[in-house]
């Protein structure tokens, strides 16, 4: 079966953070846009077995997929390119490779062999990456790491070995790599680009695209020159100019001729790409005449990489109200430290995203408080909306000392608790609701005015839960369920009526948010900070030029991947 379908490669030499992830969307959006279907794969060559243990700080956001897969970041891009279908099956990592060889060798299914990385690790990545196939027009598989890497040659050598395995044009192999500019000289250097290629030549793979990540307009001398050294043609070496926006990158790609290049190679015949859509999106983004400032208030306050879905969905909201969106990171421990001042002085909206541990967990409960006392736009997400409503209970229902049990087990009102099946797993791993879950939106709700629907469906990833118990007591306040669990017994929405904008939600809208199908509750809440901000009487000149310069320092993935 996966005969027919045609596998794209990505690998990045030079340095990491180039975008490897984005190009792969890109490139994939360029697919759909020529009428074909896709499916993207990141491999990861790490070992833990997925990133759901890992470090934000280190590895950037986990995204979760419907199913409940944790994955790496780069996930993300593809769900916002693309409209490919992702599960579990689209991260391997080399935990997930060496726990199955394991498993059959303990099996005994390899027949009394010496289990090797060549051919057993080979073969398991392999299959892996042909059981995308699945009538999928063009899969497209981000080898994950810099070549060079120790931990990345197993799955270099796979796809090298698919070459042979799958026929010459079934198959393609794009290389991202730098072209570094050196101001004294005032050029474009080549040569780390040549190196890069060498090194991927030297485990027996030629790229047939290269994609060079240049400050500069280049020009067609230096593309002759890669192209002689690198063994491509000139048109096969493409500019990859940095952009104001990421998502001008499958236009920048299509006017550099890469997706017409990758289907005559993959000898696939296709319509005219259709663009329209990409380009009347890039046209708003660089016509937005107004602005809004949300104040994050988070732990991981500097590192953007760890909240890129929900900056994305911030974005894409935005766009839709016309709007540029300035993001004030806040520090809830400094808000600990020294109080509320003036911080919140310059923001149209306070958003309290997801978070673990209870570090700076009264600076956010602060930060509740004066977004509901000062009427601010607030915005709960997962831990945003349990701290909301220990704040409620705190300060409007008199519950002193209210708490999730996570921050506090002696709580006499543990408005956020465990369920009582998940109090015997011990396996952290195991006790996490992830994936997709339906929210039945209660009647006559803001939470129905902003859908626009009874049933939807949102992704997961935490243990603690609304409390049921205080919900009577809460709702009497004005605190109210927007949202329950078909069975009605899991709050997923809570929205305080007395506020002009006050929700919280149990699971993360972020994740389902795409630039050109924004979230309701993101463009509901950039609406109401809109809104904020024409009542407050700021605002300032020049929007454009901070618009262009926002975007320009989002522009650079500054992640590994
Ligand atoms: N720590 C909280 C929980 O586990 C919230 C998790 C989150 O915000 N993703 O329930």
């Amino acid at each position: 079966m996966y005969k027919s379908t045609k596998f794209i490669f990505i690998t990045g030499g030079v340095l990491s953070s180039l975008g490897k992830g984005l190009s792969a969307a890109a490139i994939g959006a360029l697919m759909e846009c020529r009428g074909l279907t896709v499916t993207l794969l990141k491999m990861d060559p790490y070992i833990n077995v997925d990133p759901g243990t890992m470090n934000p700080f280190q590895h950037g956001e986990v995204f979760v997929l419907d199913d409940g897969a944790e994955t790496d970041l780069d996930l993300g891009h593809y769900e916002r390119f693309t409209h490919a279908v992702l599960t579990r099956k689209n991260n391997l990592t080399t935990g997930q490779v060496y726990d199955t060889v394991i498993q059959k060798e303990r099996r005994g299914e390899y027949l009394g062999a010496t289990v090797q990385v060549i051919p057993h690790i080979t073969d398991e990545i392999k299959a892996r990456i042909r059981s995308l196939a699945n009538g999928t027009d063009v899969a497209i598989v981000e080898v994950g790491g810099t070549v060079g890497d120790i931990e990345s040659l197993p799955f270099l050598e796979a796809i090298r070995q698919l070459r042979a395995d799958l026929g010459h044009e079934n198959l393609l192999y794009i290389h991202l790599t730098l072209l570094p500019y050196l101001k004294g000289s005032g050029e474009v250097k080549t040569k780390p680009t040549q190196h890069s290629v060498k090194a991927l030549r030297e485990v027996g793979i030629q790229p047939d695209i290269l994609i060079c990540r240049t400050e500069r307009r280049i020009s067609r001398d230096v593309k002759e020159k890669i192209a002689l050294f690198c063994n491509v043609r000139p048109e096969e070496v493409i500019a990859a100019e940095d952009v104001d926006c990421i998502y001008e990158v499958p236009l920048k790609f299509h006017e550099e001729g890469l997706d017409q290049k990758a289907v005559e190679l993959l000898n696939i015949w296709t319509r005219a790409p259709r663009l329209e859509e990409w380009e009347t999106f890039i046209r708003r983004v660089k016509s937005l005449s107004r602005q809004v400032t949300v104040g994050v208030v988070g732990k991981y306050v500097d590192l953007r990489e760890s909240y890129k879905s929900l900056n994305e969905a911030l974005f894409a909201g935005g766009v839709h109200n016309e709007t540029l969106v300035n993001l004030k990171f806040i520090d809830s421990e400094s808000l600990e430290k020294d109080g509320i001042r003036d911080q919140f002085d310059d923001v149209d909206g306070i958003l309290v995203p997801g978070g673990f541990g209870s570090r700076g967990i009264e600076g956010k409960i602060m930060a509740a408080q004066y977004a509901r006392e000062n009427l601010i736009p607030y915005f709960g997400i997962c831990l945003g909306m349990q701290i909301a409503v220990a704040e409620f209970a705190r300060n409007v229902c008199g519950m002193k000392g209210a708490n999730s049990t996570e921050f506090d087990l002696e709580t006499p009102y543990p408005v956020i608790d465990l369920m009582e099946h998940q109090r015997a797993i011990t396996d952290k791993g195991g006790t996490m609701r992830l994936g997709a879950y339906d929210c039945v939106i209660v009647p006559e709700s803001r939470s129905l005015d902003i859908y626009g629907k009874r049933t939807v469906s949102e992704r997961h990833r935490h243990r603690y839960e609304f409390n049921s118990r205080y919900l009577e007591p809460m709702a009497q306040k004005g605190l109210k369920p927007g949202g329950l669990s078909p069975d009605g017994k899991l709050v997923e929405i809570m929205e305080y009526a007395d506020h002009p904008w006050f929700i919280g939600c149990q699971f993360h809208p972020e994740f389902k948010s795409r630039p050109m199908d924004p979230h309701p509750l993101f463009c509901s809440y950039l609406k109401a900070c809109l809104d904020y901000r024409a009542a407050s009487g700021k605002d300032h000149p020049r929007v454009q030029d901070k618009v262009r310069k926002i975007r320009a320092t989002d522009a650079q993935p500054s992640h590994a991947g």
